[in-house]
């Protein structure tokens, strides 16, 4: 049997912390003001590493020129 990861290192300051047993996500960053900057950056560093946000600006533009396509070719989309 596994134990729950109630404690970890912190990344940022690399002290051990407890972490909050009702956090749903594992804590990798302790309640420091300065690790939890750290922890806001990396979760938005995470957000844009996953393939699908990195393509989520990209996705906007690339609807736009589908829309264009398709009002130049109605009738590929009668079927
Ligand atoms: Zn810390």
């Amino acid at each position: 049997m596994k134990k729950p990861h109630n404690h970890g290192k912190c990344l940022n300051c690399n002290e051990l912390f407890v972490a909050n047993y009702r956090s749903r996500e594992r804590q990798r960053f302790c309640s420091k003001a300065d690790c939890q900057k750290a922890r806001k950056r990396a979760s938005q560093k995470a957000w844009l590493a996953k393939p699908e946000n990195q393509n989520y600006f990209r996705d906007a533009e690339h609807a736009a020129r589908i829309r264009q396509w398709q009002k130049a070719h109605p009738d590929y989309w009668k079927n």
